[in-house]
């Protein structure tokens, strides 16, 4: 349920309305917009007298809010959410790229992709330190090694980094990565995305391999129900009878996040194809349906690559993609 309130309504009114809310076991979300204030009722709002919560001095109108994702819901918060990297914003006309290998392999390799995705514009680098591999006999990460080899990368190049987590326990070892990723395989991990609900750090919660909009949008909910605003979310594919390609890029869940939530929406064209000859038109596509950013492997030898070689640019072919990212963002910024 939302309550929207008249222009004038004091902080003092708008704190007595919360407290008396609150009074009634409900949780409280404000949005405060250029043009109204916004307070959304989460909890069971079946008690809620929506009569007398109408006839209030400083409300204007209530209005029950039928889907099951409240706090993530635009309708509880009209403008878009911006959310902050370690300084780079993404959402609300913040467009970023995010690049870099699939897993983190050595000093070397880390240190050139990010010095050479860097020079072409992207402004964070991905590097995976924990990868969920479908086989256990797959090179898992390098773990902790390769979180300090993110951070040597990011202190000499300035570029805020994203790594996955695949489990609380290693959260201590994220204490200097400045977006922790949930992957595909981890998205209804229910306990832990619980937990990043409590940290105070941004989250980029990938689309599940099988999971509809509203189950994503209902784990972003599980984030943000801990308190945790700071979430982008990601389509990279989702399982089809289609063979050609690793997943089936969902670029209607663009505009249709877009319209459903005020959370960022970013692509992955890597993960969606799995080919790196379809990640420049898949890029272009979802630059133009409106996406926030991109998150693009890059690897600076991807026919060695310990993981994702087939999906990876050259260094080369992600500066090519970036400067007709950058073309065709003119356009749709407008
Ligand atoms: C990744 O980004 O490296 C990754 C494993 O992605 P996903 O969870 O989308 O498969
Ligand atoms: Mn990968």
């Amino acid at each position: 349920m939302i309550a929207v309130l008249k222009k004038d309504t004091s902080e003092k009114q708008l704190s007595g309305l919360i407290e008396w809310l609150k009074m009634m076991g409900l949780d409280v979300h404000i949005s405060k917009g250029k043009y109204q204030t916004i307070v959304g009722l989460i909890g069971d709002t079946s008690r809620v007298d929506i009569e007398l919560l109408q006839s209030l001095e400083i409300v204007d109108t209530v209005k029950r809010i039928s889907e099951p994702f409240k706090s993530v819901n635009r309708k509880f918060h009209p403008d878009d959410t911006i959310v902050d990297v370690s300084g780079v914003k993404i959402g609300g006309g913040n467009f970023v790229a995010i690049a870099g290998p699939c897993s983190v392999e050595s000093p070397e390799q880390i240190s050139e992709v990010a010095a050479s995705v860097k020079a072409s514009g992207a402004s964070l680098l991905r590097g995976g330190a924990f990868k969920p591999r479908t086989s256990p006999y797959d090179f898992q990460g390098l773990k902790a090694e390769g979180i300090e080899m993110l951070r040597e990368a990011k202190k000499a190049t300035g570029l805020p980094i994203v790594s996955e987590i695949i489990s609380i326990n290693y959260l201590p070892l994220f204490e200097d990565v400045d977006l922790i990723q949930v992957g595909a395989r981890n998205m209804q991990n229910f306990e832990l995305l619980r937990e990043l609900g409590r940290i105070k750090k941004p989250i980029l919660l990938k689309r599940g391999l099988a999971n509809t909009l509203k189950e994503l949008l209902m784990s972003a909910e599980y984030i943000m129900a801990g308190g945790n605003e700071q979430i982008i979310l990601c389509e990279r594919g989702i399982r089809t009878f289609e063979t050609y390609t690793r997943n089936t890029l969902d670029l209607s869940a663009v505009p249709m996040l877009h319209e459903l939530t005020h959370l960022p929406v970013i692509i992955d064209p890597s993960h969606a194809t799995g080919k790196a000859s379809l990640v420049r038109p898949m890029a272009l596509a979802a630059t133009a349906a409106g996406a926030d950013g991109l998150m693009i492997e890059v690897h600076n030898n991807p026919q060695k690559a310990l993981c994702d070689g087939p999906q990876s640019l050259t260094p080369e072919q992600f500066a090519d993609v970036m400067k007709s990212v950058c073309a065709i963002r003119a356009v749709v910024a407008g």
